[in-house]
């Protein structure tokens, strides 16, 4: 038989395979997330895919290369201690060409007096397609010039800066575009020991600030019979939003249930569209930390920043504030608890859903709940939806009602008063 013959059947192949893609089209991540909690390190990393191809490479490379750097410390560690690694990343789009993604990374170990800290900038004109430095920006370089040398003085003192104010010095600098100005970072210099960060209104640069239209988000509070005799159980989601938060909502309104997210601040304003949808549906959002840094390690001041900086986005955002707060990594102690005046959740039954491959043994898991159970799973694997599928139809069956944390707490309380 000739191959020849049969030569017909490619093209229809491939544009079958076509219409596959074109028709199913998952949403594309917006924030890769990775969370690692092995025995001597740490990891919680968060930081943005765009659509561009060659900013996604550099930022990429740079994660890349502090995490690989990073692993070794999982073999020098092996004696004691713990080491932590943390990358988070601030996000902005000026005059809707220049994309602006700072990455910031942590580490912190046993064997350093203080964590290492670095900051990492990247500018791109995503209309001409390449990164772009300061001076591409700037309206009279000169008077830039004079404005860096006025904010050096009055924030680090009376000093030569010159070396510092050559355009091609300031070609190489860090700058970061947000809000209100730019940032610049210029590098360790004649003994000040962090770099030096000054601030530039935008009056000096060629880029327009379209002051924003807050548009405020409405939703109606969803009223919800719950039969406080029968058993209760809540579904709690740790980590996202992600790209498969929105397949996990269709599955939860599939089977008309809510359940609680908890989210990480520095996700919220790349993820809003599902946010909302998640408020609209009647679930609860919860705090999980801003970059997920491991709270037991940091201070009182450091847990209030990372919880106050999640519940203002939200507010701001969305109108929403939370009242649950879930320490990461569940790292709880008198730190954490004295930081927060909100309720603190846990869970009682995890499924490993982050390493148990196969839905059906997450869904296995999460069948063992009784009677007032939070159940542990992410909204950040694809697996995770197919085991909620399993898992929900049978829990209904059993008679189980689904409630969020709040809603649990409130049967927990009645319950108390009948008593
Ligand atoms: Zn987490």
């Amino acid at each position: 038989m000739s191959i020849r013959k049969f030569i017909w059947v490619i093209p229809i192949f491939l544009f079958l395979f076509f219409l596959f893609f074109l028709f199913h089209k998952t949403e594309e991540d917006k924030v890769i997330t990775i969370i690692k909690n092995k025995k001597n390190t740490i990891v919680g990393i968060n930081y943005p895919r765009t659509k561009y191809g060659k900013l996604n490479k550099e930022i990429k490379n740079y994660v890349d290369n502090i995490y690989n750097d990073f692993k070794d410390y999982d073999s020098f560690l092996h004696i004691n201690g713990k080491a932590e690694l943390n990358i988070d990343y601030a996000y902005f789009l000026a005059d809707k060409k220049y994309m602006s993604i700072t990455l910031y990374s942590y580490i912190d170990s046993s064997l350093l007096t203080t964590p290492l800290k670095e900051v990492k900038t990247f500018v791109y004109d995503i209309q001409k397609n390449k990164f772009i430095n300061i001076i591409d920006l700037v309206k009279d370089k000169e008077e830039l010039k004079e404005k860096i040398k006025e904010e050096l003085l009055i924030k680090y003192g009376n000093r030569s800066y010159n070396e510092l104010l050559t355009t091609s010095y300031l070609k190489e600098v860090s700058f970061c575009l947000s809000e209100d100005r730019v940032t610049i970072y210029l590098p360790n210099y004649e003994n000040i020991n962090a770099p030096l960060l000054i601030h530039i209104p935008y009056s000096y640069f060629k880029i327009k600030t379209e002051e924003k239209e807050k548009e405020v988000f409405y939703y109606h509070t969803k009223i919800k019979t719950i039969d406080t005799e029968k058993k209760v159980i809540a579904l709690t989601f740790d980590d996202g939003p992600s790209r498969y938060t929105k397949e996990i909502l269709k599955v939860l309104r599939k089977h008309k249930i809510n359940a609680t997210f908890f989210v990480l601040g520095n996700k919220v304003s790349l993820y809003e569209d599902t946010l909302k949808e998640m408020i609209k549906d009647g679930n609860e959002i919860g705090n999980h930390s801003y970059n997920h840094k491991l709270m037991s390690n940091l201070n009182e001041n450091e847990i209030k920043e990372q919880i106050q900086k999640t519940q203002e986005i939200l507010t701001n955002k969305l109108g929403y504030t939370p009242v649950s707060f879930r320490p990461t990594y569940g790292s709880i102690n008198k730190k954490v608890k004295q930081s927060t005046s909100m309720h603190i959740t846990l869970w009682t039954i995890d499924t490993l859903d982050w390493k148990i491959k196969d839905p059906n043994r997450i869904a296995t898991r999460a069948m063992k709940a009784k009677d007032m159970d939070i159940i542990l799973m992410h909204d950040s694997k694809g697996r995770t939806i197919k085991a909620l599928d399993i898992l929900i139809p049978k829990l209904l069956d059993k008679g189980y009602q689904f409630v969020t944390i709040n809603e649990l707490e409130e049967v927990k309380q009645i319950r108390k008063k009948i008593k």
